[in-house]
């Protein structure tokens, strides 16, 4: 929500207009001197959409700003010009809402554009969520990493690595709704308030690592030529892609970091593209495994957490590269969801391999879920829930 800054306002007091934590504000608003506040600026309010509101005999401002936990100044501020005295039936007047409920509904379809007008909705609502491009999928499209907090320590997460696992999106997605919506009308979850994460970590998301390829599980093959072609062809004519993990050229994105990539590229067994498993012809050729690579590099992450689908494993170490608190961390991560911490897998060339071998920091691989890929939106918040515990413990540890 904009509001126009009124002579002797301050940052302080919207945060006590509206009961927003101020750094929320300054954070929403990095454009604005926070110490100078010039009359005449638009300011962005965090956690708060204006609606219409006709008047009616009865209504009086005092009576309109109790019905939302506000005061009349609250009111006064978003209608600049209104005088209280003369309010007239009939009169449409703005007013502040506080937004309680998520945008996200991690229960339905999730295309890479479902999503990415979640995150414009999102950011709108919530400008101290930010967002960069690290590159573009091989069709074009736009990979976003999300940022929010302003701690010390990273941590990063990410989702739909797999095509058919883009459930893993829907689960990442609605958790960020959580935290943003529990964070802005200060409720915890699960008893933990979010305030002091926020100044402990940065949390960086890249929520679908892999558009091309859950656009084609969703909706089939591209228009584009000759990845429409291609893809048909690589599944042995058929249209039903609900099998597909890889990228839209066919390459397994989790199957092309430089972690003992040469073990995976001599024994897998698709030597050219396929649905899933072929490594490439050499690490790192795809777009999408480059940008995350660059972002990784560039970001000195504490931990790293990869979330797949199925299984209810959570893999944390590589080739023992693993520091020793990885186990410990693991080991929470565990108690929490439920699932079973497995240390060795016999895997290479992994996001989550080559993390360890890199900064031998920790770094997981959550296989959410059990059943057959794509698992069915019916598991969600199973799912859901116990992503939650492993989410809390990442922040806190
Ligand atoms: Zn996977």
């Amino acid at each position: 929500m904009k509001v126009t800054v009124r002579p002797g306002d301050t940052f302080w007091y919207y945060s006590q207009l509206f009961a927003i934590p101020i750094h929320l504000l300054i954070d929403s608003n990095s454009h604005v001197n926070s110490q100078n506040l010039q009359i005449g600026t638009t300011v962005d309010i965090p956690g708060f959409i204006l609606s219409e509101h006709k008047i009616v005999p009865g209504d009086t401002l005092w009576k309109l700003a109790k019905s939302r936990t506000l005061v009349v100044d609250a009111l006064l501020l978003v209608n600049p010009g209104m005088i209280a005295e003369s309010l007239q039936v009939g009169q449409t007047i703005r007013l502040p809402e506080r937004v309680i409920k998520p945008i996200v509904n991690g229960k339905r379809v999730y295309k890479s554009e479902d999503m990415m007008k979640d995150i414009e909705k999102l950011k709108s609502i919530y400008p101290f969520l930010r967002t960069t491009s690290i590159g573009q999928s091989v069709l074009g499209k736009d990979l976003l990493e999300l940022g929010i907090g302003r701690g010390a320590k990273r941590v990063h997460w990410n989702g739909s690595f797999h095509a058919n696992e883009w459930i893993t999106t829907n689960v990442i997605m609605t958790l960020l709704n959580d935290f943003l919506l529990a964070y802005t009308n200060s409720t915890p979850i699960r008893g933990f308030y979010i305030e002091p994460f926020y100044f402990q970590t940065i949390l960086s998301i890249v929520p679908m690592v892999n558009p091309d390829g859950v656009d084609l599980v969703l909706n089939g093959p591209p228009q584009q030529e000759p990845y429409r072609q291609e893809v048909i062809k690589i599944n042995n004519g058929k249209f039903d892609f609900k099998d597909w993990k890889a990228n839209i050229r066919g390459v397994d994105l989790n199957n092309q970091f430089p972690a003992n990539w040469e073990i995976e590229k001599e024994r897998k067994e698709p030597k050219t593209p396929a649905p899933r498993d072929y490594p490439g012809n050499a690490p790192l050729t795809e777009p999408e495994v480059i940008a995350i690579e660059k972002l990784t590099r560039s970001s000195n992450f504490a931990c790293v957490i990869a979330f797949h689908t199925q299984g209810e494993v959570i893999f944390w170490g590589y080739e023992g590269l693993e520091p020793p608190e990885a186990k410990a961390i693991a080991n929470e991560f565990s108690k929490v969801t439920g699932y079973r911490a497995v240390r060795f897998v016999d895997s290479h060339a992994g996001y989550k391999d080559w993390f360890i071998q890199e900064w031998r920091r920790p770094g997981f691989t959550f296989e959410l879920g059990k059943g057959v890929n794509p698992l069915p939106l019916s598991q969600f918040d199973e799912i859901y829930q116990e992503t939650l515990g492993a989410f809390l413990a990442s922040l806190y540890m």
